[in-house]
């Protein structure tokens, strides 16, 4: 398996857009998108301790919630432990992908995963810091007819026309399209400097802007025509918030239903203090906070659990295993 595959795959599991502004080293950071992949090992943190077991046990890849560096490098100084780090990963062929706050706030990511412990249903939270909303586009296309059954296959393939746990939505208008091929045109259908009227379906659906470049792709090698007409329409539409932090309601069997509201933050969770308390949680449970957040919270009157930094992260390593051996099944993954 080409290292570039895994990646699309955590892409999806925790797509890069959903990062922080400031959270720039995500993706990869060691390695060589065209190695081949054998083994993975999925970690919280790079340490040289996780580095000499990925050489001892042959791991090709290791898939790490920290950075290994967080700041760009201005030296490689063999002496420190970094350095020994990063020589020992590139003498063993051992490259480094980061999945950090796309991972806090994905699907299933590190605060879903979290909030579901305390008794929140993750899919009905509202997120404390939006770091990421979804905006879809409206994409017509006009196709003849013999076409429109593997246009629609490009489509659905390329992410377009999902609407809630629904795939393949589109809408079909049946119509007449006219033009006339210029000189230099090859039509599909027609001949130069005639007008042609043809019978074509309008096809409509809805895509996320960030599948917009795969769609048009997709559809590009299923359309005969030289030239295809289509629209794109930006849409008021609402979608899905990502970010870091989640307030909901526990379950009413949940020890903490007694908090009309709580909020879980994964990791440093003490900036968000005020936001928790202003969305009106009672209570928030996050890894680690400053004492001046704590002193915050006191005044406020809002309680605070602090779990530990690794306890709230750590949680997320044996989902992230999970969903990378589903996806391929042949490499091992530990
Ligand atoms: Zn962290």
């Amino acid at each position: 398996m080409k290292l570039q595959t895994v990646i699309q795959a955590l892409n999806r599991i925790a797509p890069p857009q959903y990062a922080c502004a400031w959270d720039t080293q995500i993706g990869l950071q060691i390695g060589d998108k065209n190695a081949e992949i054998k083994k993975i090992l999925v970690a919280l943190d790079i340490t040289s301790a996780l580095v000499a077991l990925a050489a001892k046990q042959r791991a090709d890849l290791i898939v790490a919630h920290h950075a290994l560096f967080f700041r760009p490098l201005e030296s490689i100084d063999l002496h420190s432990p970094l350095g020994k780090n990063i020589a020992k990963l590139i003498k063993n062929d051992i490259a480094v992908f980061i999945a950090h706050t796309n991972l806090d706030a994905a699907p299933d990511g590190v605060n879903w995963t979290l909030a579901r412990q305390y008794g929140l249903t993750p899919e009905t939270c509202e997120v404390l810091e939006p770091t990421y909303r979804e905006q879809f586009y409206k994409y017509v296309v006009f196709v003849p007819a013999e076409a429109v059954e593997a246009v629609h296959g490009a489509i659905a393939v390329a992410g377009g026309g999902h609407i809630g746990k629904y795939s393949d939505c589109t809408f079909r208008g049946a119509g007449t399209g006219t033009f006339r091929p210029l000189a230099g045109t090859r039509p599909h259908i027609g001949r130069q400097g005639r007008l042609e009227k043809t019978p074509e379906l309008r096809v409509e659906t809805i895509i996320p802007v960030e599948k917009i470049s795969d769609l048009l792709n997709a559809v590009r090698a299923k359309h005969p025509y030289e030239e295809i007409a289509y629209d794109l329409y930006p849409l008021k539409n609402s979608g899905r918030v990502y970010g870091l932090g989640l307030l909901g309601q526990p379950a009413p069997n949940s020890k903490y239903a007694r908090y009309k509201k709580i909020a879980v933050a994964s990791g440093s969770g003490g900036s968000l203090v005020q936001r928790a308390w202003d969305k009106g949680a009672k209570l928030l449970i996050t890894g680690e906070a400053g004492y001046h957040d704590q002193l915050l919270a006191a005044e406020l009157g809002l309680e605070l659990k602090i779990c530990g930094h690794r306890e709230t992260e750590e949680i997320v390593v044996p989902i992230l295993r999970q969903k990378l051996r589903a996806e391929f099944p042949a490499l091992t993954v530990v």
